[in-house]
């Protein structure tokens, strides 16, 4: 173990929040150990600006509860760990942990339960990567280093502490994490785990909950280093198992949309995290949309469905929380409220809850040269830039070149228009509920007015046929392949 001066490696008290600053102080009046741990240790030394502050103590989450009180939540069950709140911060502090017991891991050697409290010595061992195993005391201005970490922080290497099999064994997350890690720093990946990281390990990925590999893609997606992640998802097989019935290959909307998102996280501007799987899951989308075209299945109805499996299929990998999927469907949905928006309901377009996303995504459709977009990403860009007066003028020209193309071709969609989200929040849970039935039902009927009367009389889909009496019901989809067989 060395000591290092905290000044030689880039570190001083100036350079952290004082929320972290305070809950070290905290525990260490109240008789405990604590430091400051992770990746904020590690940022600083590499001069850059840290996520965030994690810490760790020797007192149990119980007695972190009694030192800070109705401030303190305790969370986790596999991992239990106390989230404190100092101003309007909110920082983790983890309990030093020993090695678990063998009880607590499955057959393959994940680790199901890492409540085992010990020494300091011991939790440096339990952690990932050396460069993420130092302990910073910013009132002693220390750091300790268990494991010749700073090297690895000089050499720019990316180490796994224990054996890299092992250490993938008990939590294949790590596995991502390497990937997170490698694009973030630009560190080299250590020769021990590029000799493991193969297909075969990384199907251990299977036994990770659905719910955890959201949260880490969610690190990687927003991490701002899209662009050097996404090749090395490829190039480790991890894209397979990230992302169900998605091709491992970066389409130009990826290139551009990982571009955009590493841009607008460099200037500091918010980023949804939805987004990207949004960009993500388009192709697939559009295959199993046309899927249900060829059934014979009304565009409306195609849309929706196709919305429907994908992103069930896609929760069987990495859970897509109830907000995602909304917003996901929203955006995919305007995308043709946008393309061939009616004259009257351009000004509501422009107004509605998911424009600013539906219009982004447009515009990079555009921007990697998909040609269904016709056009209008740049037309609505233009749009936004215009006053009041010259907006009118725009919709009305715009009304006319419709009427002119819809005398030349009957391919206009004509189909209504159907508000996405209601402008004004419905608050209550109950309301919200019923509000949704409201419009399904009205969709419902609208699709049943539309299906022209060939249809109804016999061929192709009749209005009582499954498809537009359906309800969506809950279907495994984890076995289903899609595909042009089906
Ligand atoms: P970031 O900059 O993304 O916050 P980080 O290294 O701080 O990176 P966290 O997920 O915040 O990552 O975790 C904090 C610390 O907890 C890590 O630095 C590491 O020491 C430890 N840790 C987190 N996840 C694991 C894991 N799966 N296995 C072992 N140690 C882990
Ligand atoms: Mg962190």
């Amino acid at each position: 173990m060395q000591t290092l001066r905290a000044s030689k490696c880039g570190l001083s008290t100036s350079k952290l929040s004082p929320a972290i600053l305070e809950i070290i102080d905290s525990l260490s009046k109240a008789g405990y150990d604590a430091y400051i741990v992770g990746g904020g240790v590690r940022d600083l030394m590499l001069g850059e600006n840290p996520k965030d502050f994690d810490a760790v103590t020797n007192a149990t989450p119980a007695q972190i509860k009694q030192v800070f009180g109705r401030r303190c939540r305790i969370i986790g069950r596999r991992f239990e760990l106390a989230h404190v709140h100092s101003g309007r911060e909110l920082i983790e502090v983890a309990t030093f942990r020993a090695p678990p017991k063998k009880a607590v891991t499955s057959a393959s050697g994940m680790i199901l339960r890492d409540n085992n409290w010990g020494s300091i010595e011991q939790d440096f061992s339990r952690r990932d990567f050396s460069i993420n195993a130092m302990y910073y005391q910013p009132r002693q201005g220390i750091v300790l280093d268990f494991c010749e970490a700073f090297q690895d922080i000089q050499q720019k290497k990316l180490r796994l502490l224990g054996d890299p099999k092992q250490r993938f064994e008990e939590d294949p997350v790590r596995m991502l994490r390497t990937l997170r890690f490698a694009a973030k720093l630009g560190f080299q990946i250590d020769q021990g785990i590029l000799d493991i990281f193969t297909p075969e390990c990384t199907q251990l990925l299977r036994e990770v909950s659905p719910h955890r590999l959201y949260d880490e893609s969610q690190k990687m997606f927003s991490m701002g280093k899209l662009t050097q992640l996404l090749p090395l998802l490829i190039q480790f097989h991890i894209w397979q198992q990230l992302l169900a019935d998605l091709k491992p290959k970066i389409t130009p909307l990826m290139q551009r949309a990982a571009e955009n998102t590493d841009k607008r996280i460099a200037q500091g501007k918010s980023i949804n995290s939805a987004f990207f799987y949004a960009v993500l899951l388009w192709q697939p989308y559009l295959e199993r949309m046309e899927f249900y075209r060829s059934k014979g299945v009304i565009d409306a109805e195609a849309r929706a469905q196709a919305s429907i499996d994908v992103l069930k299929r896609q929760a069987t990998r990495t859970i897509i929380p109830r907000f995602a999927e909304t917003f996901i469907r929203e955006v995919w949905e305007m995308q043709t409220r946008l393309i061939a928006p009616k004259a009257q309901h351009i000004m509501q377009l422009v107004n509605h809850a998911r424009f600013r996303a539906g219009f982004d995504f447009l515009l990079l459709r555009e921007q990697s040269g998909d040609a269904a977009t016709q056009n209008m990403g740049a037309w609505w860009e233009q749009f936004q830039e215009l006053n009041n007066d010259q907006k009118e003028k725009a919709i009305a020209d715009y009304r006319r070149q419709q009427q002119r193309s819809r005398k030349k071709t009957t391919e206009q969609s004509a189909e209504p228009f159907v508000p996405l989200v209601l402008e004004t929040e419905v608050n209550s849970r109950a309301a919200r509920r019923a509000k949704q039935k409201a419009l399904v039902k009205q969709q419902r009927a609208e699709i049943i007015d539309k299906v022209p009367v060939s249809m109804q009389q016999g061929q192709g889909i009749s209005p009582d046929h499954p498809i537009l009496k359906r309800r969506r019901v809950q279907r495994d989809l984890s076995h289903v392949v899609f595909g042009p067989t089906q």
